[in-house]
């Protein structure tokens, strides 16, 4: 019997945060001059890593994608990559900032990863320094050719941010085509550290696809039966696909059979949750397998979450999480959980 939530939704695809650290700092992410960090003896080891994913395995999961902060950072990852390639996956992707992916695309290929999805808002230099504050657009150019040398099956995200990059949907399209990678538009999310969120900079799928569709002609929604993607998919009139990423303005709580595990083994079954299962004691402290399943399962049944869909029931909405709640509840950072 699949394990599945009070809404039949199985548990199937984990995001595995390895670090909270970034090399970057996002406008619509990690706005702030400081964070509250996780202390380096509380994160999981890849041994402690590599069981939990077992027993999530065993659970139904089968696509693991590891993310962060910007999971680079974490040191010997391709290791990781390599105990977590032997296991029974249909996927296991990273999703990085490609800061610094010129030096790492070929050992973490050799170590067996499948995918890469690279965040990438702006082909601007100047834009890019304002978004990140960091003046390393290059350095992240550099690392996506060499990815996209090595690496198929690659995605760019791009979080399309009204009056800041909205104007570059067909120079992220043209760049994606380039490099054989499909571009995937984020609608701007008020979650975690998006503490400058605003309803009127969220550029929704609907606008999207309606400017798109009078630069290029009809542009067509693929019937994508079963899919549980986050992203809808759609073609242009020359073929070139390219997806959207909704969670703002449509939701897609109904399909979601994503979880969570932050970099200290805090489990949560939605973005939007406030409260996490710690799992690192039963981890470290050696309980059996079966302990920590239950663990799982018990929450798993449980989950009701809609978190996205329920936001956007929400009047005059502003950001998810005040600035003093998330100093208080650093777990509720987005940096912290994995986007
Ligand atoms: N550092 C890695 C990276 O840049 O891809 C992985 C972590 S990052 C938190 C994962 C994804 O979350 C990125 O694609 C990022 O654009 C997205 N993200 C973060 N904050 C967001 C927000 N407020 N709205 C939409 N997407 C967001």
């Amino acid at each position: 019997m699949p394990l599945v939530d009070t809404l039949g939704r199985p548990l199937r695809t984990l995001r595995v945060s390895v670090t909270d650290r970034c090399n970057l700092r996002c406008e619509y992410c990690m706005p702030e001059q400081e964070y509250v960090w996780l202390s380096r003896d509380d994160l999981l080891h890849f041994e402690e890593l590599s069981r939990l994913v077992d027993v999530f395995v065993a659970l139904g999961v089968d696509k693991i994608r590891l993310t962060g902060g910007e999971p680079l950072l974490r040191r010997h990852l391709p290791e990781l990559v390599d105990v977590l390639a032997r296991k029974p996956l249909q996927d296991l992707a990273l999703t990085t900032n490609a800061m610094l992916l010129d030096e790492y695309a070929a050992p973490l290929k050799r170590a067996g990863l499948r995918r890469l999805n690279i965040s990438l808002d702006t082909l601007q230099p100047g834009r890019f320094l304002q978004l990140t504050r960091q003046n390393e657009h290059a350095r992240v150019m550099r690392g996506i050719n060499a990815a996209s040398r090595l690496f198929s099956g690659t995605k760019l995200d791009a979080v399309i941010m009204r009056g800041v990059n909205d104007d570059e949907l067909e120079p992220l399209l043209d760049y994606g085509a380039s490099i054989g990678a499909e571009v995937r538009f984020i609608e701007y999310m008020d979650v975690g550290g998006a503490t400058r969120w605003t309803s009127e900079t969220v550029v929704s799928r609907r606008e999207m696809v309606e400017r798109l569709t009078a630069r290029f002609g009809a542009v067509t929604a693929l019937d994508e039966p079963g899919s549980t993607a986050p992203a809808a998919r759609y073609a242009l009139p020359d073929g070139r696909m390219f997806g959207i990423i909704s969670s703002t303005t449509e939701p897609f709580c109904r399909d979601c059979d994503r979880a969570r595990i932050t970099a200290d083994g805090m489990f949560f079954t939605c973005l939007y949750a406030t409260d996490g299962l710690a799992l690192r004691d039963a981890v470290r402290g050696g309980e059996s397998p079966e302990t920590v399943s239950k663990l799982i399962e018990d929450r798993w049944h449980a989950r009701r979450d809609r978190g996205a869909e329920e936001r956007v029931e929400v009047r005059d909405r502003t950001a998810y999480v005040p600035l003093a709640t998330l100093r208080e509840h650093p777990h509720l950072e987005m940096h912290k959980r994995g986007g």
